[in-house]
């Protein structure tokens, strides 16, 4: 069985392209009918990463991203880490090591003046004397001196260390006793039977360091496959200043699950030219083996053409509720149907589908002069209260056709081109150019309230007539 894991430092928000590496596993884990476990790597005591980890959790559960089995938290494993490293100790694969500080520094200072790389000598590797009194030892594993670890990734094929140059007998367990971070990430895979690991390639250089205790410990090295990072337009790693990094800040900005889900299973992997995958499709067709090589490139207008691809996409009863979230309250307007079906195709993102809601529902607050200017020239005074006046006698209006129907009227009777009527009629109900049709526009917020906002605009053509 497959089992692939997510394991988070929790450091205050779920970072974007740790979701990345997340998603995959659990596609990973879905498409085989395996497990996908969720570690929180939570043994840095002075973050306070409880709050950290409800971070992850809630973006989880926003995403709709489940994981099974019980969330496995590090920093309740002390007594099993502690075990691991006394069985190590008592068959001679690991050992104290009574360096001071003060020698070690020196011994760095000694190497680097020889222009050597740092390295512990290994001088307690085989210590059979009396330890020097008063210093609490380090434990440290033993490691390869020579000869190479081989990774064999499934991104990157085989990738060779020579145990020389990157290991040395590195320390498994602080002199406070604590365990060091990839002693428990081995062991931790291990136990949980991970058999898949999908990470970042920022960790590529810790591998065959997990390997090293894998093999002391007699457990059986997993498949790695490590997935290059992301990359902002210039070519560097992702920042904060690429656009957002925190998982939720999407959400807030109006991004659909949906939509993030799909613009990150794109990030690094692709089935032929498919661009748009539901989460069904994904689950189907996702496999580890088709992970770019190179780096990925962050690109905000692909998010926003899926966000606006899934915005258009989801039932008007389920837009509007995820419209709430955003100021708008639309669940139970009569409407709703009508105004949602003519801005969804409009919107890139939630907020600005909100945006574009409150500004029909609402009358406008300011009029955008120039096009009050440009608008009102000529007749328009004239023929936006003959048009009151023919929507007055037209009695109940429903639809946006019966709208339209009203303009054509006016129109015809005028001799008039649309423009002439669509223009100042827009400024007025809108206080600016641009918009879905009038014919919604008004359907959607009724005959009253279009009487009412011709009035108002009305009267700012008078007053600002009389200003001029
Ligand atoms: N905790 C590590 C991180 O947040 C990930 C560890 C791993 O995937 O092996 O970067």
């Amino acid at each position: 069985m497959v089992v692939t894991r997510f394991a988070p430092s929790p450091t205050g928000y779920l970072h974007i392209g740790g979701l990345r590496t997340a998603l995959f596993s659990y596609l990973w884990a879905r498409k085989n009918n395996g497990k996908f476990l969720l570690r929180i790597e939570d043994t840095d005591k002075k973050r306070n990463s409880k709050e950290a980890t409800e971070a992850i959790l809630k973006a989880f559960e926003w995403l709709g991203l489940e994981s099974d089995g019980e969330i496995v938290y590090q920093s309740e494993r002390d007594a099993i880490y502690k075990k691991y490293i006394d069985q190590l100790l008592a068959e001679g694969k690991a050992y104290k090591c009574y360096m001071t500080k003060e020698e070690l520094d020196a011994l760095r200072e000694e190497q680097m003046a020889n222009k050597q790389r740092a390295k512990y000598d290994g001088r307690y590797r085989d210590f059979k004397g009396t330890p020097p009194e008063g210093v609490e030892p380090v434990i440290r594993i033993k490691a390869p001196l020579s000869g190479e670890i081989v990774v064999h990734d499934g991104v990157k094929g085989d990738v060779v260390f020579q145990a020389e140059d990157i290991l040395d007998d590195f320390i498994i367990a602080r002199s406070d006793g604590s365990p060091t971070y990839n002693f428990v990430v081995a062991v931790d895979d291990a136990l949980m039977g991970i058999n898949e690991v999908i990470r970042g390639d920022d960790h590529l250089s810790n591998t065959p360091k997990q390997i090293v205790v894998y093999e002391a410990l007699g457990f059986d090295i997993p498949n790695y496959y490590h997935v290059p990072m992301i990359h902002n337009q210039q070519g560097k790693k992702l920042s904060k200043r690429d656009g957002a990094t925190d998982v939720m800040a999407y959400k807030e900005m109006g991004y659909l699950p949906e939509a993030l889900l799909n613009f990150l299973v794109r990030l690094g992997w692709s089935h032929g030219d498919q661009e748009i995958f539901s989460m069904e499709e994904m689950k189907e067709l996702f496999d580890p083996k088709d992970i770019n090589k190179s780096a990925s490139i962050y690109n905000t207008e692909k998010l926003d053409w899926l966000n606006a691809h899934y915005i258009k996409n989801t039932p008007n009863d389920k837009i509007a509720e995820l419209l709430t979230d955003f100021g708008v309250m639309l669940s139970s307007h009569d409407k709703k149907e009508i105004l949602l079906d003519a801005l969804k195709e409009r919107a890139k993102t939630l907020k600005e589908l909100a945006n574009m809601v409150q500004e029909i529902i609402n009358e406008p607050k300011e009029y955008d002069e120039k096009a009050m200017k440009k608008a009102f020239k000529g007749d328009a005074v004239k023929i936006l209260e003959l048009f009151a006046n023919r929507l007055e006698e037209a009695g109940e209006l429903h639809l946006p056709s019966e709208y339209h129907h009203v303009m054509e009227q006016v129109i015809d009777e005028l001799g008039i081109g649309f423009g002439k009527i669509g223009q100042p009629l827009r400024v007025a109900l809108l206080g600016k150019m641009g918009g879905p049709g009038l014919d919604v526009v008004m359907a959607v917020i009724g005959k009253d309230e279009v009487l009412v906002r011709i009035a108002k605009a009305l009267v700012k053509k008078t007053a600002m007539d009389l200003e001029a």
